[in-house]
Formats: C-alpha cells, structure tokens, sequence
C-alpha cells in the first residue's frame, strides 16, 4: 500500500473530506489557515473585550484645569522672587508636559539661579523638575500631594496636545506657534521615553462610526492639528476591519502607562538629587517665604485660588476602569464612548463637563458608555 492508499483507509470520512478540500487550497492556506484569513482581510488583531460591569474595577473623575486662552507660561515678578508660570493644560497635560517644561525652562535659565523651586508634583510639574535638573539646577518640589492623588493620574494617558487647551475663539493668534513648539518638543522627549518597560508606547487607535463625523476623532476640542509628527490617519474598508460600521479609521498613537511612568519619573527626579516636600500653598506670601530666588508654578488647578485666576475653569472627566486584558492593547472612539486600554486597565470614558467641581462618579454613566461598548463588541466579526 502506497502512502496516499494508507491515508485514505486510516482517516475517517470527514477528515479524508477535510483533507480533499485542503489540497484544492493555496500552500499558505494549507499551512497556515487562520493567519491567511487575518493577512487576506487585511485585518489586525483586534480582540473583543470582556465587557460587563462586575468587571469595573474603579470609577473616577478628574477635573482638567482649562483656561480659554491657554495656558499660563508667563513670568512675574512677586516680591524677591521670580515666578515662572507652567499650569493651565486643559485635556492636554500630559501630552505638553515636556513641551511647556522647556519653555519655563528657558525662563529659570534666564535669571541664572541654579536652585528652583517647582510647586505641584503632577506630570507637567516633574517634567519641568527634570528638565531644569538636566541645565544644572537644584531642584525641590513643593507639593500639597504626590500621585496617585493628583489629577494627572485619573488622565486617560494619551497623546492629544490640542485636546481643551484653549478656546479659539478667545486665544491670541501667537499662541498657535508657541503649542506648535511644544509638541514637536514634547513628541521628542516621548521617543526617549519607549522601550523602558512600556511607560510610553505605540498603539493603534481606531475611530468607528456609522456616519462620518464632522470633527477629526479625537480625545475632544481639537482644534489645532500639527503635522508631520504622528503617521496619518487611514480609512479601512469594510474587507479591513471587523467593525459593524460604515466609517472606520485607524492610526497609530502614543500613549503613557500612568503609574508607571509617574512613578519611573520620581525615581529619576529623586535619583539625580532632586527633594520632594509636602508642603500647600495657600496665598502668595508662603512663596515669599520659600528658600529658592525662582519658582515655577505647576499646580494646575490648585492654581486658581492662589493667583485669583479667574479664568481658569475644571472641565470633568469620568473614566471607569475594567480589569486589565493583556492582548486587547489598542485604543477606540465611538459615538458617545471611547477606552484605552493600559497595564493597569482598560479606561472607559471620558466625557466633559465644564465648570465641574463634582468630582463623584456617576454609575449611570459608567453603565452608558459599557452599554455602548458592549453593543459594539458584540457586533464585531469574529
Ligand atoms: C479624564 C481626563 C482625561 C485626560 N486625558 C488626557 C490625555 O489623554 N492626554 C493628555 O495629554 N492629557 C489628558 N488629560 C489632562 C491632564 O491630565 C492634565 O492636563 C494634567 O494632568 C495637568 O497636569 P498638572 O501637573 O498641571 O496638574 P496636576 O496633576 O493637577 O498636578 C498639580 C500638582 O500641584 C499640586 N498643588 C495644587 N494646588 C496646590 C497648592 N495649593 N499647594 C501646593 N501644591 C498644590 C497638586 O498636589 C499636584 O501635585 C486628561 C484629564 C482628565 C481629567
């Protein structure tokens, strides 16, 4: 008996059937028959999440410190003291962090004193600490908390440097010029930040709408749009995606894993010998009375009562936090949702609330954007 004879009389009916079929198939297919589904279709692994709301974990709303015209960098003179302003970032804290560093910065730099004072330990606030402790200054913190009590740790932690940081309507024409240099320097400084056990990675990002929308998908409020710095955004077609809608975008995007980089940032700040003090700022005279000639002020929010900004404004966010799922490592927008998914969790939010001081989570609106989510999910081939 010849090898086929034997395979022929070994194999039961159905498997003999399946085989048959098998040799009608292309090689690649043969071999490796789910990968040429994936690679035919176009499509990227993009796994449904284990959505439900005993699965929600953590609910939190944080307050995004807004100012129309954008935010505070100027200086003042407050009695012996230099202050340097750095605060104001609206839903683009994190991702102008570095950014709006280098231009306080450049300000410290010009009155020559090497030991500053930075007041706030938030992202924007440890990123301006690091980059005056590159230049040679001396650094101590001034805080009234440290993460994760602070509101750059209840972000959705992604790159959106035009999200709520400024009304155009209101925002001086320089202004344009000024964010624009701060991204590209903050674009930057993220390259350096990848690679270190994920604290700033690549993910893709998908936009899924029935309809197109009349606004570029987005964290919110993006009004300005710089080029050049993230890969553009591609339209899939139907063949390309496993999504139940009529408009569907894809782009790669940066993110920040919150703790983890907050955290890897103290360390660095406290390793090239910087000093973090608990301290509140309650009037302009308890800075007078710190010991640095130079301080910055990076208290976001927090700055509003000490500095009478009256124009300074929260904007609320809610995120709701479902236990981590280590293979869904993509981001996604939706009509009335959106979630990222993170190391600690994949975040579901966020809204936008102006004015808000109320910092309690709503349950109904956790129970929304799952709903929402989960339609979704369940509409999705495969
Ligand atoms: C829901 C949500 C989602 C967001 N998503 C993104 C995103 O994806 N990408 C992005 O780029 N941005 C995002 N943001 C915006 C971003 O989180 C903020 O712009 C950023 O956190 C502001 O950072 P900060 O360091 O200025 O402020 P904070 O993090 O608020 O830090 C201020 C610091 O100052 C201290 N402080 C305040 N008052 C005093 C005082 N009186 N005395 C002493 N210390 C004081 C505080 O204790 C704290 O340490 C989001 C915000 C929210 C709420």
């Amino acid at each position: 008996m010849n090898r086929r004879n034997f395979l022929e009389t070994a194999m039961p009916a159905g498997i003999a059937l399946a085989a048959g079929v098998s040799a009608c198939m292309p090689k690649s297919q043969q071999m490796y028959p789910d990968k040429h589904y994936h690679i035919s279709r176009g499509y990227h692994h993009i796994p449904k999440l284990r959505l439900s709301m005993d699965r929600i974990v953590k609910e939190t709303v944080g307050l995004r410190p807004f100012r129309a015209s954008g935010p505070r960098l100027d200086v003042e003179q407050l009695g012996n003291k230099t202050l340097v302003h750095n605060y104001g970032h609206g839903g683009s804290g994190w991702s102008l962090s570095w950014g709006t560093g280098n231009i306080a910065r450049k300000h410290v730099l010009a009155t020559q004193e090497k030991k500053v004072a930075v007041l706030g330990c938030g992202t924007v606030g440890i990123a301006t600490a690091r980059l005056l402790q590159e230049s040679g200054c001396e650094v101590t913190i001034y805080t009234r908390d440290v993460p994760p009590n602070i509101t750059s740790n209840l972000a959705t932690g992604t790159w959106s440097p035009a999200s709520r940081v400024c009304d155009v309507k209101v925002v001086r024409p320089e202004f344009r010029a000024v964010w624009e240099d701060a991204c590209r320097f903050s674009f930057r400084r993220f390259q350096f930040l990848l690679g270190m056990n994920d604290i700033a990675c690549w993910a893709e990002e998908y936009g899924v709408f029935q309809n197109e929308p009349n606004y570029v998908p987005g964290a919110g409020g993006e009004d300005f749009e710089v080029h050049g710095l993230l890969p553009e955004r591609v339209s899939l077609s139907a063949r390309e995606h496993p999504f139940k809608a009529n408009h569907v975008t894809r782009r790669s995007n940066l993110m920040f894993n919150i703790p983890a980089y907050l955290r890897h940032q103290l360390q660095d700040f406290t390793m090239f010998g910087g000093k973090v003090k608990i301290q509140e700022i309650r009037k302009p005279e308890d800075i007078d009375a710190l010991p640095e000639k130079v301080v910055v002020n990076c208290m976001g929010l927090g700055a509003k009562p000490v500095f009478n900004d009256e124009e300074l404004t929260p904007v609320s966010g809610q995120l709701s936090c479902l236990i981590p799922q280590g293979e869904a490592n993509y981001k996604l927008y939706t009509q009335g949702a959106n979630f990222i998914s993170r190391k600690d969790g994949i975040y579901i939010g966020s809204n936008g609330i102006v004015g808000n001081w109320d910092t309690t989570p709503s349950r109904e609106q956790t129970e929304k954007t799952v709903g929402i989510l989960m339609k979704l999910m369940e509409e999705m081939k495969g």
